[in-house]
């Protein structure tokens, strides 16, 4: 067994134990539709998914209880750590895939900025687009900073305006359009 999979079979059982303290605290009440009637044990058999063969054993029941007094017999179900709802997927495995989700979602988003910032080094800034713009602007446009250094050169009341000369400047670089006249 790796040291990976023995410390995962550790977390879940963790789990195990925390839903058997969760379920002795419930037992512990008593049944809260009569008058506290005693809680016996009604556990049923679930098969889980999304853990690995050997932790399969810490998923096998779903603890529940159900009240011994005659004529209410109401099934009292224990939170758990183990199980979300009625879902055959362990809760753990549904947060692990929606965090790895995530994540995932998130680098693919820099690696989308970073080809950003790429094309506005190489491509914007590589040809003679950014020779025309300085001569355009009269100022020093650091290429390796760009597209911030551009639109720290251009001029405008507010930060929209220049934003939108920004854009304008761009635009007519990156396609010129033929001038009227
Ligand atoms: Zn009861």
């Amino acid at each position: 067994m790796s040291h990976e999979k023995g410390a995962e079979d550790d977390i879940f059982a963790r789990l195990h134990e925390l839903d058997l303290e969760l379920l002795v605290a419930v037992q512990r009440r008593g049944c809260r539709d009569c008058c506290g009637g005693r809680l016996d044990r009604a556990d049923f058999s679930r098969k889980v998914r999304g853990v690995s063969e050997s932790a399969e054993r810490y998923f096998e029941t779903r603890f529940a209880l159900c009240c011994s007094r005659e004529g209410c017999r109401r099934r009292t179900l224990p939170p758990s750590l183990r199980f979300l709802g009625r879902r055959v997927f362990a809760a753990v495995a549904i947060v692990a895939a929606c965090v790895a989700e995530q994540a995932h979602r998130r680098w693919q988003e820099a690696r989308r900025i970073r080809r950003w910032l790429a094309w506005w080094r190489e491509d914007f800034g590589g040809g003679p687009r950014l020779l025309e713009l300085r001569g355009r602007l009269a100022v020093p446009i650091d290429r390796d900073a760009l597209p911030g250094s551009l639109l720290a050169a251009v001029q405008g009341p507010t930060p929209a305006d220049r934003l939108v000369r920004l854009l304008a400047l761009v635009a007519d670089v990156v396609a010129p359009i033929p001038h009227e006249g």
